[in-house]
């Protein structure tokens, strides 16, 4: 569904995707995880379009987006991919319905199949009944579902996320994991997802890629990352709390 080959990316000089390579297949969840600074929300946001590489090549479905060695460069509005970022908030002065009809108004979708669709999702979301109200007059619980309903309203086939859950308290937290992971699976979707919480990234994915300093230490399942590291580096992360 989505595949990245030896990604290279710089801010100004300084390297931080250094030689990338990854798959996410159809119906997966993939983490990326790793300490702050390791590059996991740059990688996102390339695959997104938000960030320009240097060198490699990112593929989703049978489209290559990126090709470094052609300077062929999709934007993030063709890639069909939908996006739960922290810096695409809510819009205040939308109510919740129209925050998440806001994607499929960009694609021209009729007005009656934007209203069955965008309740459809309001009930996925186990918020029916409050598609009148405007984002403040939610808790932040509710709101970042509204975020995810908004990434996912137009059914992309792969979805991205950033950190979706960390405004959340620790309670919370894990039952929005396991509502997001049922969501998820569902809707038969596929989801990249940031985050630097182990123990998040053992409870949802299917996979995790571990990121250190812009290359990936160590790839598999969580068992295999718990009990089968290859390196110090993934033992230490995989076995602390960070
Ligand atoms: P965190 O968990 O703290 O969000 P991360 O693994 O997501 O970390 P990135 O945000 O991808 O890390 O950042 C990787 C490196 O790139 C860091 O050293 C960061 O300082 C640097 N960086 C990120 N964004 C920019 C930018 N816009 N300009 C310059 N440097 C940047």
């Amino acid at each position: 569904e989505l595949t990245v080959e030896n990604l290279h990316l710089n801010y100004g000089t300084n390297p931080v995707l250094k030689g990338v390579s990854m798959q996410l297949h159809k119906g997966e969840v993939v983490t990326l995880l790793g300490p702050s600074g390791s590059g996991k929300t740059t990688l996102l946001r390339a695959v997104a379009g938000l960030e320009g590489p240097c060198a490699g090549r990112i593929t989703i479905g049978d489209r290559v987006v990126y090709d470094g060695s052609t300077n062929k460069e999709i934007p993030v509005e063709d890639r069909n991919l939908g996006l739960v970022f922290q810096s695409y908030a809510l819009w205040p002065h939308m109510t919740i319905f129209d925050n998440i009809a806001y994607p499929l108004k960009l694609r021209k979708v009729s007005s009656t199949e934007v209203k069955s669709r965008v309740q459809a999702v309001l009930e996925q979301l186990g918020l029916g009944h409050l598609g009148e109200r405007y984002p403040h007059q939610l808790s932040g619980g509710q709101q970042q579902r509204v975020a995810i309903g908004r990434g996912l309203v137009y059914n992309p086939p792969v979805l991205l996320l950033d950190e979706p859950l960390s405004n959340l308290d620790a309670k919370l937290r894990e039952e929005a994991r396991v509502f997001l992971r049922r969501l998820i699976v569902e809707l038969g979707l596929s989801a990249l997802m940031v985050t630097h919480d182990q123990s998040e990234a053992m409870a949802i994915s299917d996979r995790i890629l571990l990121l250190n300093n812009g290359v990936i230490e160590q790839q598999g399942t969580p068992q295999e990352m718990y009990a089968a590291p290859t390196s110090l580096f993934t033992a230490e992360f995989m076995g602390s709390n960070n």
